[in-house]
């Protein structure tokens, strides 16, 4: 069986990341920071967060990204979203 060595930076779930996903360089690394491509691009937040984007294209990147399992997210990560769509 898998063994956990990784988890979400979204929702903080425990997930195995292969060897090769780690040095896999030439594709986007998304399994070495969440488990799955919809947490990787609600990822935006960690942009804002290090204010490469501004409130505006971090609310539009946001817009794009599939937030139904919004109460999953850790308690942290929920509350960047909803400042950034509410205020
Ligand atoms: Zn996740």
């Amino acid at each position: 069986m898998d063994y956990i060595n990784a988890h979400c930076a979204i929702c903080g779930a425990g997930y195995h990341v292969c060897q090769s996903c780690l040095e896999t360089r030439q594709f986007k690394p998304w399994r070495t920071v969440t488990d799955t491509v919809s947490h990787f691009k609600n990822s935006i937040l960690h942009d804002f967060e290090i204010r490469s984007v501004d409130r505006q294209a971090a609310r539009d990147a946001l817009a794009e990204c599939d937030l139904s399992d919004l109460d999953i997210y850790l308690p942290e990560i929920q509350a960047r979203i909803e400042e950034i769509l509410h205020s």
